[in-house]
């Protein structure tokens, strides 16, 4: 009977509630371990620019990638929701910030003089209010500029939280550091909030990307986006760019910031050494 039906259901959600919060605290400490016998490392993929200057490699973003001792690589869209529920998100953001200033130094001393970095952060980095201080000391420990190293953050995270927010990112940009607003577009910003955050870049969600050329709707986002953007007189980012024809309907309304599998995949930091143009000078 009906009643019947309802326990069982409960019974079954339960029992489910209970084997994916096992799963994810085996996860945990399993993520715990990775930090401690070094699981972790870095991709670094190209974010190009096309401005006036011709087509140069501007920056490349920082990507965690996880080797489990058996060989598997596990994606950060699976551990990082993770680690974002306990403070383990706070020593992996840490590590993350420490070899990506590191990896910096070296790629601008091997012959990317003016190469920017892109540092993924979730919510708990962000609203940390030590974080800036922090940043500073690492990059001066490091000697790189801040202007060299950019902070993304998703547009939902942000407004989830921006009167923690907010304060964190001036001060970040006060210090020099840039600001990219990760995902954007798929975040639910009020236009009102939009115009005071203290942000350097706006990164189009890959999501809009993928309906080129074919979707009118998400062309008519992206095109509202990039006169946003100039109106706003914040440059805009294209990620997620996979084929001609995206790239090429990216170009024609103005946008000059370009990411992509069909302009670079992720890479470790050897191959970029290895391909820099005064290489040999690291
Ligand atoms: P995201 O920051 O939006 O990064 C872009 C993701 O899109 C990356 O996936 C990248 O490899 C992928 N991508 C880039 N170009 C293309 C393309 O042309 N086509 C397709 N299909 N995909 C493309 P990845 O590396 O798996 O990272 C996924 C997400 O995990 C990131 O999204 C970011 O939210 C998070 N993440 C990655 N590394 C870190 C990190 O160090 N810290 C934190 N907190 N989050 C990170
Ligand atoms: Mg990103
Ligand atoms: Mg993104
Ligand atoms: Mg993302």
């Amino acid at each position: 009977n009906a009643l019947n039906f309802v326990s069982d259901c409960a019974t079954a959600d339960l029992a489910e509630q209970q084997s994916s919060l096992a799963q994810q605290l085996t996860m945990e400490a399993e993520l715990h371990h990775a930090l401690i016998k070094g699981e972790f490392f870095l991709e670094y993929q190209p974010l190009f620019d096309f401005g006036r200057s011709g087509q140069r490699m501007a920056a490349v973003e920082a990507l965690i990638r996880w080797r489990r001792g058996n060989g598997e690589l596990v994606s950060p869209e699976v551990f990082i929701p993770i680690a974002e529920h306990s403070r383990l998100i706070l020593q992996i953001g840490r590590w993350v910030m420490e070899q990506a200033c590191r990896d910096l130094a070296r790629l601008q001393r091997g012959g990317f003089p003016d190469l920017q970095v892109s540092i993924n952060l979730a919510a708990p980095d962000f609203v940390n209010a030590r974080l800036p201080s922090e940043l500073l000391a690492l990059t001066e420990a490091c000697g790189i500029a801040p202007q060299h190293v950019c902070l993304e953050m998703t547009e939902g995270m942000v407004m989830k939280h921006p009167d923690k927010a907010v304060p964190v990112m001036t001060l970040l940009r006060q210090m020099g550091f840039k600001i990219s607003l990760d995902d954007f577009g798929m975040g639910h910003s009020s236009l009102s909030r939009l115009k005071e955050l203290p942000v350097s870049y706006l990164k189009i969600d890959r999501s809009f990307i993928r309906g080129i050329p074919h979707d009118r709707g998400d062309k008519a986002i992206i095109r509202t986006i990039l006169d946003l953007g100039r109106h706003m007189g914040v440059p805009v980012i294209a990620e997620g760019v996979e084929t001609d024809a995206q790239f090429g309907f990216l170009r024609q309304f103005g946008c000059t910031l370009i990411q992509g599998f069909v302009l670079g995949r992720p890479k470790g930091l050897q191959d970029l050494l290895g391909a820099a143009p005064l290489s040999g000078a690291g």
